[in-house]
């Protein structure tokens, strides 16, 4: 048994694709994407949002129309922060030098790698 979905997407039945035509004759339509829940890509956790939208376009059509609603659902009142260690440490590095005859030499000197580190903080 599988489960489908119907795109989420306010203007999903708008698009002009023939993917979306239904209907004979004179009574076709352009009807909402119908989405098979899970299949292939959709199974990642990263990308489970596709089993409700059939593509970037309907998922931003949904969040700016609900995104009123959807901000409500968990309002962020104030700043969360991550505890860190920034960890500066010098390096040889070499810059190029060219002269009038086009010509390049490398030329050393002690460059600054910044890099930020996760700290426990239990
Ligand atoms: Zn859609």
């Amino acid at each position: 048994m599988s489960n489908y979905n119907w795109c989420h997407g306010p203007n999903c039945h708008t698009n002009h694709t023939q993917s979306r035509v239904r209907g004979s004759g004179d009574n076709k339509v352009l009807r909402t994407i119908k989405i098979k829940e899970g299949g292939s890509y959709r199974t990642h956790e990263r990308y489970h949002m596709f089993n409700y939208f059939c593509g970037n376009n309907c998922l931003f059509d949904f969040i700016r129309l609900h995104l009123t609603s959807i901000v409500a659902i968990a309002p962020r009142r104030e700043a969360l922060e991550t505890p860190i260690k920034v960890e500066k440490e010098k390096y040889e590095s070499y810059r190029y030098e060219w002269n009038s005859n086009d010509e390049h030499r490398r030329v050393p000197y002690m460059a600054t790698r910044t890099t930020i580190k996760s700290v426990d903080n239990d």
